[in-house]
């Protein structure tokens, strides 16, 4: 099976109908081809952006981490498990060519002792997004103050954690009294409000000024933190959540004049920064210096609402759905 999007959902959050479950025929294997049976399919917020300007009907496209089940490639046998880049599908038949959005090619996850639902979360995507944005854009150093948006989802929830790390003071802002909670009291922010309910001006003057800005939402909230930078502040434009669908999404935010900003895609980065980000990430949450937080929702016919769950932030770290 694999879903479908039939309606584009441009201007308003998607709805379960948008989306079709379509049966597919497994053909035989060729030679170099495998078998996938999926085992977690995420939901990103992406999966909104990228549909503006999109010709439906398309095959909803996805990570998902899964194992093979019947393979003709020695280099994907049997019983190993395997991330793709290969969509909302339960049984995926693949091949090593890398997949067009991303270029990624099938890989063996690396999740140790940890449960193999975090190759798609802080050991997938959005943990190598967190620590190269912040590492390599931010650079944050001991004793800065670090900000973050979207700080109780899958990226923001490790890169404060992070930035901890770094011997910063951490600020985040996210949507609910409950993920405040969770970043202040489990988590180790040093402040925590939330944006629907907070007045954020006033927050950030009871904070002090930042060095670092990890931008996940972009919009108003982007707006009045790049207000309060430091000057020779460093701002990583990780994603703009907040302005996908609407029309002000191409509207670029301004920083001051000696503050740097940059946008960047985690696909920027080699490979081997990227599996060095993963091994550190690993270690880390291994020792339990980080912790990885996920929603995991189950079953394959609950993808469409558990994407608009995580849309209107009912989700606390990664999104992922068990199938
Ligand atoms: P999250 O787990 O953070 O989930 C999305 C969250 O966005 C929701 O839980 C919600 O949290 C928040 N949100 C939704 N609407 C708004 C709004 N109007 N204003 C503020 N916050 C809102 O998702 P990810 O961690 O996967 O992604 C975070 C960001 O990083 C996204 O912008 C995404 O596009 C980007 N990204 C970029 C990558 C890159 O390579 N540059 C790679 C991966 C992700 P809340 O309760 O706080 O509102």
């Amino acid at each position: 099976r694999k879903y479908v999007v039939r309606k584009a959902f441009k201007d308003y959050l998607p709805e379960r109908n948008d989306f079709e479950i379509v049966d597919e025929v497994i053909p035989a294997l060729n030679d170099g081809e495998f078998l996938v049976k999926a085992e977690y399919i995420s939901v990103d917020p992406y999966m909104r952006s990228f549909a503006d300007g999109r010709d439906v009907p398309y095959d909803q496209f996805g990570f998902q981490v899964g194992k093979v089940v019947d393979s003709r490639n020695s280099h994907y046998p049997a019983d190993i498990h395997v991330v793709s880049h290969s969509g909302w599908r339960d049984f995926s038949v693949l091949t090593a060519e890398p997949d067009p959005m991303f270029n990624v090619t099938p890989y063996r996850p690396h999740t140790g002792s940890l449960p193999i639902s975090l190759a798609i979360g802080a050991l997938g995507m959005p943990g190598i997004t967190a620590y190269l944005g912040l590492t390599e854009i931010c650079d944050p150093k001991e004793n800065e103050t670090v900000c973050v948006t979207s700080a109780g989802g899958a990226v923001g929830s490790l890169v404060g954690q992070i930035a901890k790390l770094k011997g910063c003071t951490v600020i985040g802002f996210a949507g609910s009294d409950h993920k405040v909670n969770m970043l202040l009291n489990e988590l180790g922010f040093d402040y925590a409000f939330n944006y629907k309910t907070t007045n954020v001006k006033e927050a950030l003057n009871s904070t002090g000024n930042i060095d670092c800005y990890f931008d996940n939402v972009g919009g108003e909230l982007a707006k009045i933190i790049l207000g309060n930078m430091k000057e020779h502040g460093r701002v990583a434009i990780c994603g703009s959540i907040s302005t996908y669908g609407k029309k002000s999404r191409r509207k670029a935010l301004k920083a001051p004049v000696s503050v740097k900003m940059e946008a960047f895609s985690f696909t920027q980065w080699d490979i081997t920064k990227q599996q060095a980000a993963v091994s550190q990430l690993r270690d880390w949450l291994e020792s339990g210096a980080i912790k990885a937080k996920e929603t995991i929702t189950n079953g394959f016919e609950e993808l469409p609402d558990t994407l608009l769950a995580m849309l209107k932030g009912e989700n606390v770290g990664k999104a992922v759905v068990k199938v």
